[in-house]
């Protein structure tokens, strides 16, 4: 079972889509990751989804990846006596430390730190920034503000602050208790929410100890300022649009996608474009024509993945709106003009024995047309820097180890085959032409490139490419034909 396109794709589940029937149907739709987000989920559901996607992937034969998504310190209001208000511009509104339920003149904001860090001037983007709110005078226990756009506000309403550096730490208690679960049922990624700066990511990973990949998302225009560390830190990225969509005005979201998608290109580390990329799909079977195109855009672009959110989570056609990214991804992959553009931003080999490999690997399939580069990774790094190149062929990513072949779902262009140690390095051509074409990347008589290192489980030690054809029994043969 192969995919007919180089982008991945990754699935949230929710309510429209847990059950095992449905998993199934995305994962056949296009489905190559799936994600869990813990702000809807609870322990007992993560732990069922797990069970089904681990279930999906061994009925299907193919490696499934499973990102865990932790809330992170999403600032939320207290509740209202009646539920909702309607604030009015020019009104003040006071958020203070009062658990009572508010009212029209206040409510509680249950975040001592804030109310510690917020200084007159910063602004307060309530419910995704459809109220806008600035501070006027505070102090540790209540701030005074004045509303600039009003709206309906009620119970429990998301707040986001673009102006102000807050002193907790990227984790509440409440991901400590959902990353522990997550390790302990076992995941291949956990997403981290609203990192501010690097140091939020080695705490994490301190905890995560290398059990689990570790995926920042960029939602806060703090992090758009250390961009390099963070990706540097991170195993990858995430370009979390909604959220820093209302941190940041709207119409700086589209360039820092271009500069977030190049970093992580020129870094080799996988980068997502996430965020309302079919939203209308949430109701409509069909989406707009913007949303194509905003789709098209991240394919063309060469991000390792496309995301949806509330389409396959909570929406009316979960499959559809899979089966559409796939459509859309296939189509702009044969475009006549993809090629040039992603050419344009492959970014040089670093000077290291798997780059200089994986841009010979690249040149010789094109320059000989070869089927498809075939690569054995122990920890994941040779498939990723092989993808880095965004070669034209399939890149296949042979491994041994488990948690690398689910890893690699959400690289760009690999086609990851869980399979046992090679025992010498005629075993490693030969395997690779067997699953060549098993797998339906090589027909006999076409040639392959394999790249491996010998010996193998050594990470860096790629160091040997050779060209092999593919016979009839599938085994590989030396250049002995040509
Ligand atoms: P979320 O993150 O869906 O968890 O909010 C993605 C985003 O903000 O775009
Ligand atoms: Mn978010």
């Amino acid at each position: 079972m192969r995919r007919l396109r180089k982008v991945k794709i990754v699935a949230t589940l929710g309510p429209s889509s847990s059950s095992p029937e449905m998993v199934a149907k995305l994962f056949e739709a296009g489905a190559d990751v799936f994600r869990i987000n813990m702000s809807h989920t609870s322990h007992e559901r993560l732990r069922e989804l797990v069970g089904i996607i681990r279930w999906t992937e061994k009925r299907v034969g193919r490696p499934i990846g499973i990102l865990v998504d932790l809330q992170g310190p999403k600032l939320r209001l207290g509740k209202f006596a009646e539920g909702a208000v309607m604030l009015e511009k020019g009104q003040t509104f006071v958020l203070d430390s009062n658990p009572e339920p508010g009212d029209k003149t206040r409510v509680h904001l249950p975040h001592p730190e804030i109310l510690e860090a917020l200084e007159p001037g910063h602004h307060l983007l309530l419910d995704d920034g459809k109220v806008r709110l600035v501070a006027e005078s505070s102090t540790p226990t209540e701030t005074v503000t004045r509303v600039l756009v009003g709206g309906r506000m009620s119970d429990r309403k998301g707040v986001s602050l673009p102006d102000t550096m807050i002193k907790t730490s990227a984790m509440t208690e409440k991901d400590h208790a959902d990353l522990d679960a997550a390790l302990d049922i076992g995941c291949e990624w956990i997403a981290l929410s609203f990192v501010q700066r690097p140091e939020d990511i080695q705490e994490a990973k301190d905890i995560i100890g290398g059990r689990a990949a570790v995926m920042t998302k960029i939602e806060k225009p703090q992090a758009m300022t250390r961009l390099a560390e963070i990706i540097a830190l991170s195993d990858a990225i995430m370009v979390a649009r909604g959220d820093l969509g209302v941190e940041l005005p709207l119409e700086k979201v589209p360039g820092m996608q271009k500069q977030m998608t190049r970093a992580c290109r020129k870094a080799g580390k996988p980068v997502i474009v996430a965020t309302q990329m079919l939203e209308s799909m949430i109701t409509q079977p069909m989406p707009t024509r913007a949303e194509t195109s905003d789709v098209a855009t991240a394919v063309f672009e060469g991000a390792d993945a496309i995301m949806l959110s509330a389409e396959s989570a909570a929406g009316s056609y979960p499959t559809e709106a899979v089966a559409m990214m796939d459509s859309i991804a296939r189509s702009v992959e044969s475009d006549p003009y993809y090629r040039g553009i992603i050419d344009a931003q492959r970014a040089e080999p670093e000077a290291t024995g798997a780059d200089a490999i994986s841009a010979a690997a690249r040149q010789i399939a094109e320059t000989l047309d070869l089927s498809a580069i075939i690569c054995w990774t122990f920890g994941g790094t040779t498939g990723r820097r092989a993808a880095r190149e965004r070669p034209r062929q399939s890149i296949i990513a042979l491994t041994p180890n488990l948690d690398t072949s689910r890893r690699l779902t959400l690289t760009w262009g690999v086609h990851s085959v869980l399979t046992t140690d090679a025992y010498d390095l005629d075993d490693m051509v030969d395997r690779a032409c067997d699953f060549a074409k098993a797998e339906g990347f090589a027909e006999p008589g076409d040639r392959v490139i394999v790249s491996a290192g010998v010996p193998l489980r050594q990470p860096g030690a790629t160091n040997m490419l050779r060209i092999a054809f593919v016979n009839s029994e599938g085994k590989g043969a030396d250049n002995e034909r040509r």
